[in-house]
């Protein structure tokens, strides 16, 4: 049977799987999928997650529940030896092993993109997993608590503080929603007000957004702007040390959190380790019908699609020609990729991915919105509306889409679920300050005992078998 490796298990890899399980015969292929995480992430909803409005385990989709006839394997995509078809699978434990496949397709997406600016690596975050948007949340909560402990001062507004970097769509999507949970989250804090909660979003260009029309962007600025939000454009982050974030034009903007946005790029670990062509900004170079080459040539075997792949946009709309990184390709791409490589498997000739934009709808917080496509903009609720209505409806799979309307619904009535869970980060710590440790060994006798007459232990062999050191444990846990 011809063995197909989808590699990386998100959007784009997710969905090849589910339609491949669809169109290919019984027995006509073996499909396996890779992935390090047990789930897809629905990654549109982060932004929303970060700010409480649904739960974290709810905007994800579980690879084994939901793909029923494919092998599910955990572990990573170290190389891919395409020459030999051969891929290297790293697990988190256990050795590496070499998988043998006929077909390969690689959907492993895109890792946040930065700059080599001190201090980010170390003190930033990125918004790329439902882990990080989980941790955002509850930073954000945690330091609300913290901050109504102190006096009014420097250390409670740097608590207070918020710096979002880039001002594309999941940046201003987040930095919106943050912006929005923490005006609601001040009625629970009588000892804070509204001015002591500051929130800067850093944008490099000279605007916001440019999936919309400039008068769109301009609308969503002043919109933030009337919420209490500071968005600096044309400035860049030029350090991120010791709680301050440094900017180009001088300010220094002292925090706690820094979620950074500015931009992603094609997952480095799978496009260094395989000997697949490769485009100048580092996608894997891909032809229309999503097979792996160029126009001229066909990389027989090899297939991409999503934030990896390099898919030449036919529309005509596309940046540099090429279809940009969304969700909205990614799914279409995986689609119609199942059905080509089916179609190849069977002698069949593959099609080539049109899709024309539909345009872009972002969630700016609860209520609160804007829609693009072509020359019609919506803003505000009826935007927020089409947000949810787009997304609910786009949730992989029954069983996730009711879990998120669920969230939805209950926040409609029982509001917006504020508690931080920041003991999850340490979960051991509560257990491990109360538990009985056994004492430190005594130093051995001066005087050494007497061997041990064999007969005396055989009579004795209930109370010998517990040891010392359990005896002082017995004392101690009492
Ligand atoms: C906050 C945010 C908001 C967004 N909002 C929108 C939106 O509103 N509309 C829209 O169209 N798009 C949106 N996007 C973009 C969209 O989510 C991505 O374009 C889409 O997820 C790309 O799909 P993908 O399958 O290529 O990559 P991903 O979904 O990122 O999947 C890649 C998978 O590969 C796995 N992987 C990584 N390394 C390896 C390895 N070595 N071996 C095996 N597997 C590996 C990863 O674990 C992951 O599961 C948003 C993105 C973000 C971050």
């Amino acid at each position: 049977m011809p063995q197909i490796l989808v590699v990386g298990g998100g959007y784009a890899g997710f969905y090849t799987a589910w339609k491949l399980e669809k169109h290919l015969r019984k027995g006509e292929a073996e499909v396996t999928i890779v992935d390090p995480l047990p789930y897809m992430t629905y990654q549109p909803f982060l932004p929303e997650v970060a700010a409480g409005e649904i739960e974290g385990r709810h905007v994800v989709v579980g690879l084994r529940r939901h793909l029923k006839r494919t092998n599910v394997v955990n572990a990573k995509v170290t190389k891919i030896d395409h020459a030999n078809k051969v891929a290297t699978i790293t697990p988190a434990q256990g050795e590496p092993w070499e998988h043998r496949y006929d077909q390969i397709v690689v959907t492993a997406g895109a890792v946040s993109r930065t700059f080599p600016i001190p201090g980010i690596a170390d003190n930033a975050i990125g918004l790329k997993t439902v882990e990080e948007a989980m941790a955002i949340r509850d930073r954000i909560l945690t330091n609300f608590d913290r901050a109504a402990n102190l006096p009014a001062g420097p250390e409670r507004d740097r608590l207070l503080t918020v710096v979002v970097v880039g001002g594309g769509f999941a940046g201003i999507e987040v930095f919106a929603e943050l912006r929005a949970m923490a005006s609601s989250l001040l009625k629970s804090y009588p000892q804070l007000r509204f001015e002591d909660t500051h929130f800067h979003l850093i944008e490099a260009m000279g605007r916001i957004m440019p999936e919309v029309s400039l008068e769109t962007s301009q609308w969503v600025l002043k919109d933030l702007a009337k919420k209490g939000a500071n968005v600096h454009l044309d400035t860049q982050v030029q350090g991120a040390e010791g709680g301050n974030v440094a900017l180009s034009t001088g300010e220094v903007i002292p925090t706690d959190v820094i979620i950074w946005t500015a931009g992603v790029m094609a997952n480095p670990t799978v496009v260094r380790g395989s000997d697949l062509p490769v485009e100048e900004r580092g996608r894997i170079r891909t032809r229309a019908d999503l097979r792996v080459g160029t126009p001229e040539e066909i990389v027989e075997g090899a297939w991409a699609a999503g934030d990896i792949s390099a898919v030449p946009d036919l529309t005509g709309g596309g940046v540099g020609g090429y279809c940009v990184p969304n969700a909205q390709h990614a799914v279409r791409q995986a689609k119609l990729l199942a059905k080509n490589l089916v179609a190849v498997l069977r002698g069949e000739t593959p099609r080539e991915y049109f899709h024309k934009n539909l345009g872009a709808v972002a969630g700016l917080g609860l209520g609160n919105g804007v829609f693009q496509s072509g020359k019609i903009a919506i803003k505000g609720f009826f935007a927020w509306v089409a947000h949810r209505g787009y997304h609910g409806l786009a949730m992989p799979s029954w069983e996730r889409k009711w879990r998120v309307v669920g969230d939805w619904w209950m926040n409609f009535w029982l509001g917006r679920d504020n508690v931080a869970l920041q003991g999850t980060l340490t979960p051991r710590a509560a257990f491990e300050e109360f538990a009985a440790r056994p004492r430190p060994a005594q130093p051995a006798a001066e005087n050494p005992q007497p061997p041990i007459d064999p007969k005396s232990v055989a009579k004795d062999e209930g109370a010998a078998a517990v040891a010392p050191a359990e005896k002082d444990n017995k004392v101690d846990a009492n």
